[in-house]
């Protein structure tokens, strides 16, 4: 390609940089709080609208920041955090925040890893849409389907259907605190990921605001844009306030187990087997694998390989799978529990058994 293609074709991009400075500039503060308080609908603003002024403007911001490298007193804050509390909050936030020129970050459960959900990363002036107050969630008895808003985390979802059926579960994420919005958006996967794929897997149905303000649902918004927002990530094509998800089957008792092997006790090859046979084994077996440092029983530093895994059967068919399959780790039976599927998202978050959470 000849030089001067290249100045023709970077042309509308430095004029979209210098666009997009201009636009820094122009931003409003005070339009952005005026242009909020005139929806109707907002019965009192203190209640959802947080600014820097605000006691608890730090408190709401940090209560779902999971990764604390973005928690600092020189990251980036938003101008305010909106907790919608309507989805015509929702709608006057992504009008007001265009018109004064803000950009939006979308939060839900709060756990992206980038911290993408309450910072910047380009120093562009920014308000948190907050989804924490919209967090129903509606099984739809006899149809094996839910309603879950975005703001509810999957653990909540996991509770309420296991509510509704010890034969219903929900595969999604193995930590039960991630957000419905961002971990659908991107996915999501868990213990069932064999037998059931990832959560994006399940969602028929689903109400997005888009940039123009309108709620779409799967009909209206049109099969690409639906396709795109179940794993294309989060806060790409709009703020997605609710899926409809299927339930899936599984047996009132479900068998798990964690095996833990040292170096010393032979964790490296362990691990090299398990490559060759994790993906082969039955759909109803998962096992995974955590590597974390540890002290051996000299109290020399040593790796720590853990076999983590739940099977939607009992213990004995557990036990013969995993045997046959996969000889070299040595399962017993005491090694395994029986317990409900519910039990074993606490079991897999190691959650006390009988606790208060
Ligand atoms: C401790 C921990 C455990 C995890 N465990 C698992 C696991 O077992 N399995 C797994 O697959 N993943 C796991 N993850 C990854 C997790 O699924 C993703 O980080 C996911 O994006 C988190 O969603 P969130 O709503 O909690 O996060 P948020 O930080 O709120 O959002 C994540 C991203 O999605 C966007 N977003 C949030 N809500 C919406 C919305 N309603 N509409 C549009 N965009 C939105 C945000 O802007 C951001 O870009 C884990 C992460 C952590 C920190």
């Amino acid at each position: 390609m000849a030089p001067h293609n290249i100045v023709i074709n970077i042309t509308p991009y430095l004029l979209l940089l210098m666009f997009s400075s201009l636009i820094a500039i122009a931003v409003s503060d005070d339009s952005f709080l005026e242009c909020l308080s005139q929806d109707q609908t907002a019965t009192n603003s203190s209640d959802i609208i947080f600014t820097q002024t605000d006691t608890e403007y730090s408190s709401v911001l940090q209560s779902t920041a999971i990764n604390l490298r973005y928690s600092t007193s020189t990251t980036p804050k938003p101008f305010a955090i909106i907790t919608p509390l309507t989805y015509s909050h929702v709608q006057s936030t992504i009008l007001c925040a265009k018109k004064s020129n803000f950009q939006i970050r979308i939060r839900s459960g709060g756990h992206d890893y980038a911290g993408l959900s309450y910072t910047s990363h380009d120093q562009s002036p920014f308000v948190v849409l907050d989804l924490r107050e919209l967090h129903s969630i509606t099984i739809e008895s006899g149809q094996n389907t839910s309603w879950v808003e975005t703001g509810a985390t999957v653990g909540e979802l996991y509770y309420w259907v296991s509510q509704e059926s010890q034969n219903l579960g929900f595969p999604a994420a193995i930590c039960p605190t991630v957000g419905a919005g961002g971990h659908l958006s991107g996915g999501g996967f868990g213990a069932m990921v064999r037998k059931y794929g990832l959560a994006a897997d399940q969602v028929i149905d689903a109400r997005i605001v888009d940039a123009n303000g309108r709620v779409l649902d799967r009909n209206s918004m049109g099969e690409d844009l639906f396709w795109a927002i179940r794993g294309g990530g989060g806060g790409s094509f709009g703020v997605v306030v609710a899926w409809k998800v299927n339930l899936v089957y599984v047996p009132e008792k479900v068998s798990v187990f964690s095996v833990s092997r040292t170096l010393e006790q032979g964790g490296s090859s362990l691990f090299n087997r398990w490559q060759y046979i994790g993906h082969n084994v039955s759909q109803d077996l998962f096992i995974r694998v955590i590597i974390q440092p540890t002290l051996n029983e000299s109290g020399n530093r040593t790796v720590q390989v853990i076999f983590n895994s739940m099977f939607l059967g009992n213990v004995d068919k557990h036990v013969e799978m995993v045997t046959d399959s996969f000889p070299e780790l040595g399962l017993q039976e005491q090694d395994c529990s029986e317990m409900s599927w519910i039990e074993s998202i606490l079991y897999f978050g190691n959650y006390p058994k009988g606790g208060k959470h």
